[in-house]
């Protein structure tokens, strides 16, 4: 037959025989996802004959059939992607016909990258679900049921390639029913490694909190029972344990919190169902969407007035972190009544989650009343995500189970690299190749446990990734951990990545930017290039270097990093800026030193300036704000008096207040103390904490906004990217987007790696790739 230069038969050719082939080539996530099989019984539904593979860059499809259907075909194939793929491109093209009869999954190449991949944990799907609680079903009831499209991954790895051989499912022989739907490829569990049955799979145990098991019948009715009547239970999940106890019982959440030693800190609460989150919490669009996505993070959700959570969930906050149901234990465990339970990571503060049963019993005895364990062992631990919802789509502000470890895609190439991250929030990152491989979350690096964790991450990342590289990359701070640990390492060449450029990179690398960008990196606190501490940084960034030019003015912290705790010692500090030796009067009316604490003590450190370290910190604006306001004087975690402050802010008013940007100097400098002497001043007449708390917001975006403005000016650069741990702020971040659009700026912002700490290795390690690429080590 004959074909035009489209591929497209030509006149002539008889049109009963008319037959088409296509080639389709899908680039992005689409190895380790099922995404074969998903082909396959879409060609076997549309009569196509042909292949399927996964090569180097993705994966090929050749079929062949009748015109009309292999279109039906190829519309079929990209309206129903399997969930977990994730594309980036189709390439199409036509090809002759073969004249083949039947359609084959091809093997591949072993060695290629493609077996690589290990998709991250996804919750249970619906064909799953219905066959739990399906009575005539073999799995009915069964807690470790899982197909092709739902199950653990990450957290059951114990080495690459993803088979069952090399995960902890290895210990459990499929019986022969399980073998047979695993080996036929028009099974929903074809090549579903943890694919397990009640005859073959993995089982629960209960135990009471000497680690005896608990006889009963039914172990499940008796731990719900235990739950509904205020005990605290430990339940193995995914990537990790959890304590669960009744949300709506208020003596059962202060039980917890008090056995937890976690003061404050909001709880997270797993909802039985949609419309039973909905009671909860106000949801939009975007947060239904996340709530169902599989990956199933915590979403942060406004809290409705009157919920039937108690109060002692999320204190005083304004939101509720909400998830649903993500593995069949759970929507076991929720069946019956209550339908909320808190869910927290079965941990002590500032420590790892717990994954081994007997390491869970020994850490948790003092804490839970029982455990719900079972035989299938976690070998990566891996925390429930956290995500928003803005107007600009979904934030991971915590990348864990069900992200990781999927890799951002770089489009280019690049050198080895393992970045070590900053130290809250810590993660580390691998580059190989195009991919840049994200931890999951590991937390503050505060504890020999959370120490340990990072080590054993930096394991884990590098087997996953399937290199060693031997350039690391590290923070500028000297102190930090994971700083040392690169330093550490004398076989290794060590970068050092200044931390905001990190951020600012981060985003870029997401985005796939290269810059020239004006990087606005709004922040806790980072070291800076001159040994100061920044936070509130613009900068003009490359993928390689940056210029810092402006950043906001400076502040001292009296009391050094006791300040993040204590958000009154910036209070006092912005005062004394703004109102000199009246400040301890104003301090007095505002009741802004706790009793106790004589603040001529304060005046004393603040004069000396010892101990008092400067900074330019977004953050601690926030934070200081947020005390003279007199809603957070005291934090228990770093960002509460800023969440505080945003949940406060009554979003119909936005006032601009004073401020002035001084660009005669080089970096120029944003100074926001015009407006806290307004905010004092308005606060002590009486205005209302809220109204206040808005025009700063507001304030703060005309501010960021107008400085990008100038900055564009001066350097004719027209893209932002917005990053930093202030980002996690709904307001800022919405405001910012929206007023630097409006100028006709390209506004880039995070949405799958997160804007705040957890973000910074994977910057790192990009800034220090392409510094080698580039050569400008
Ligand atoms: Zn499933
Ligand atoms: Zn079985
Ligand atoms: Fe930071």
């Amino acid at each position: 037959m004959a074909y035009d230069e489209g591929g497209n038969l030509q006149e002539g050719a008889r049109l009963s025989q008319v037959k088409s082939r296509i080639r389709l080539r899908f680039s992005g996530i689409v190895q380790g996802v099922g995404f074969r099989p998903f082909v396959y019984r879409t060609a076997l539904s549309h009569g196509m004959a042909g292949f399927v593979r996964n090569d180097a860059d993705g994966v090929t499809v050749e079929a062949e059939g009748a015109e009309g259907l292999v279109d039906a075909f190829v519309s079929s194939l990209l309206e129903k992607t399997p969930p977990l793929a994730e594309i980036h491109g189709v390439l199409r093209e036509r090809v002759p016909p073969l004249g083949e009869k039947a359609f084959r999954i091809v093997a591949s190449d072993a060695t290629g990258r493609a077996e690589a991949l290990i998709s991250p944990d996804v919750a249970t799907c619906d064909a799953c679900l219905a066959e739990l609680f399906d009575p005539s079903n073999r799995r009915y009831r069964y807690p470790f049921i899982n197909c092709t499209d739902c199950g653990p991954r990450l957290t059951i790895v114990e080495d690459v390639p993803y088979d069952r051989e090399r995960t902890s499912m290895s210990v459990f022989p499929m019986c022969e029913q399980c073998r047979k739907e695993f080996e036929d490829p028009g099974d929903r569990r074809f090549h579903a490694q943890p694919n397990a049955c009640p005859v073959c799979g993995p089982r629960l145990t209960l135990v009471d909190r000497e680690g005896r098991g608990i006889r009963t019948d039914d172990p499940l009715a008796w731990a719900a029972n235990l739950i509904r009547e205020g005990g605290i239970l430990a339940v193995k999940g995914l990537g990790g344990f959890h304590l669960c106890v009744n949300a709506l019982y208020d003596k059962a959440v202060a039980r917890l919190r008090e056995r937890k030693c976690r003061e404050e800190k909001a709880l997270a609460v797993m909802a039985r169902d949609l419309a039973t989150a909905e009671r909860l919490v106000h949801l939009g669009e975007e947060e239904r969407r996340l709530l169902r996505s599989p990956s199933r993070p915590i979403v942060i959700c406004r809290e409705r007035e009157v919920s039937p959570v108690s109060r002692l969930v999320a204190p005083s906050m304004g939101t509720l972190g909400v998830m649903l149901p993500y593995t069949p234990l759970h929507h076991l465990i929720l069946e019956k009544d209550p339908p909320v339970l808190v869910m927290t990571s079965a941990n002590l503060t500032d420590e790892p989650i717990c994954i081994d049963n007997e390491e869970a019993v020994e850490r948790l005895k003092d804490v839970a009343d029982a455990f719900v364990l079972h035989n299938r062992d976690i070998v990566v631990r891996c925390d429930d995500s956290v995500a928003i919802a803005t107007e600009r789509g979904p934030t991971v502000v915590r990348r864990s189970r069900g992200y990781a470890p999927r890799p951002v895609l770089l489009g280019a190439r690049m050198p080895e690299v393992l970045a070590l991250g900053a130290h809250l929030k810590s993660t580390v990152c691998v580059v190989r190749d195009d991919l840049a491989f994200l931890s999951p979350h590991v937390g503050d690096l505060e504890t020999p446990l959370a120490r340990d964790f990072f080590l054993e991450t930096v394991e884990t990342m590098q087997r996953i990734a399937r290199c060693r590289p031997g350039v690391l990359a590290c923070d500028m701070h000297p102190d930090y951990f994971s700083t040392r640990y690169a330093l550490g390492k004398a076989s290794s060449a060590v970068i050092r990545v200044q931390h905001h450029h990190a951020h600012i990179v981060s985003c870029m690398a997401e985005n796939r930017l290269k810059g020239p960008v004006i990087g606005l990196a709004m922040d806790g606190t980072g070291y800076g290039e001159d040994s100061t501490i920044w936070g509130g940084e613009f900068l003009i960034a490359t993928e390689t270097a940056f210029e810092r030019a402006g950043h906001l003015a400076c502040v001292a912290l009296p009391g050094g990093e006791a300040a993040v705790r204590q958000p009154w010692r910036t209070g006092a500090s912005l005062l004394r800026g703004c109102f000199g030796e009246e400040w301890r009067e104003i301090a007095g009316r505002l009741g802004l030193v706790p009793a106790g604490i004589d603040p001529a003590q304060i005046e004393a450190l603040l004069r000396s300036g010892l101990n008092c370290p400067v900074t330019s910190s977004l953050g601690r604006l926030f934070d200081g704000v947020s005390s003279i306001l007199g809603l957070c004087r005291r934090s228990s975690y770093e960002g509460q008096a800023a969440i505080v402050l945003e949940a406060c802010a009554d979003r119909a008013y936005a006032e601009v207040l004073p401020f002035v940007v001084d660009d005669t100097r080089k970096p120029l400098v944003v100074d926001l103390s015009a407006a806290v002497r307004k905010i004092v001043e308005r606060r002590l007449s009486g205005e209302d904490a809220s109204r206040l708390a808005s025009a700063f917001h507001a304030t703060v975006v005309e501010a960021l906004a107008g400085t990008a403005v100038r900055l564009r000016g001066m350097t004719g650069i027209g893209t932002v990217v917005l990053s930093g741990g202030c980002f996690q702020n709904r307001l800022l971040l919405q405001g910012c987007a929206s007023r630097l659009e409006g100028e006709g700026f390209s506004v880039a912002t995070h949405a799958r790696v997160p804007p705040n700490d957890g973000g910074i290795s994977l910057g790192q390690a990009v800034v220090a790739a392409s510094r080698l690429a580039y050569g400008k080590v």
